[in-house]
């Protein structure tokens, strides 16, 4: 289904270093990037995978490469548009909006009862994909939402100016991050279809034939 198509996918956090041992970052364990890339791979599709810092074996048969913070995402995923002509960019990564201004070189001591810090703004990586001026991907990003779900996830898919959105419900225990299934709307401009609750390695290959049938 997915044979002769490059797909770009980035999975887990991000790392954003406050000194050298310390950070911050989220609960995005890489299951569902991890479970897409790998069902793209038996689908027939060459596969490159960005991860965040995460607790799961490569997946088999897939190039991946390790990055901790998302101006380093940012920049391998940029590294592979430049070098491949990629059809599809999955943004499956949970990314740090913003990162700390000062990184410390040395561990930050116990001194004062109240410490300030400053955070800037990330690049926004998918963005950054869907405005490519040529060899633009198919750009497919996932929307992790706590609130108004659909709606939410549909301004992304207009502001972001992407060609679908993957939108969970973080809110519910029982899926989205760290879990081994989740439920989630498939949203393009045309239409939205609810995948209903499903294990994630079966949701990765319900999306990724949604996908196909755009390309
Ligand atoms: O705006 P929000 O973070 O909810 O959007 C989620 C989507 O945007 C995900 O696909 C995520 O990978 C991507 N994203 C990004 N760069 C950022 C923040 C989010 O690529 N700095």
């Amino acid at each position: 289904m997915l044979n002769g198509k490059k797909l770009l996918i980035t999975a887990g956090p991000t790392w954003e270093a406050i000194d050298p041992v310390r950070g911050i970052t989220n609960l995005s364990s890489g299951k569902m990037g991890y479970a897409i890339a790998q069902r793209a791979f038996a689908l027939g599709a060459e596969v490159k995978l960005v991860s965040g810092s995460v607790c799961l074996s490569p997946p088999v048969g897939i190039e991946t490469i390790q990055v901790l913070s998302a101006q380093d995402m940012y920049e391998a995923v940029h590294r592979q548009l430049e070098t491949l002509d990629i059809d599809v960019f999955i943004g499956v990564a949970a990314v740090a909006d913003y990162r700390p201004a000062n990184v410390h070189t040395q561990k930050i001591k116990k001194s004062s009862n109240k410490v300030t810090l400053e955070l800037i703004r990330n690049p926004d990586i998918i963005s950054s994909v869907a405005q490519m001026e040529s060899g633009r991907p198919y750009t497919v990003a996932f929307a992790a939402e706590t609130q108004n779900l659909q709606a939410n996830a549909f301004k992304k898919l207009v502001n972001k100016k992407l060609d679908m959105v993957i939108a969970n419900d973080v809110s519910k225990l029982s899926s989205g991050f760290g879990t081994d299934q989740n439920q989630v709307l498939m949203i393009t401009h045309e239409q939205t279809i609810d995948s209903g609750m499903q294990d994630k390695t079966k949701l990765a290959d319900t999306i990724l034939r949604h996908i196909a049938k755009h390309l």
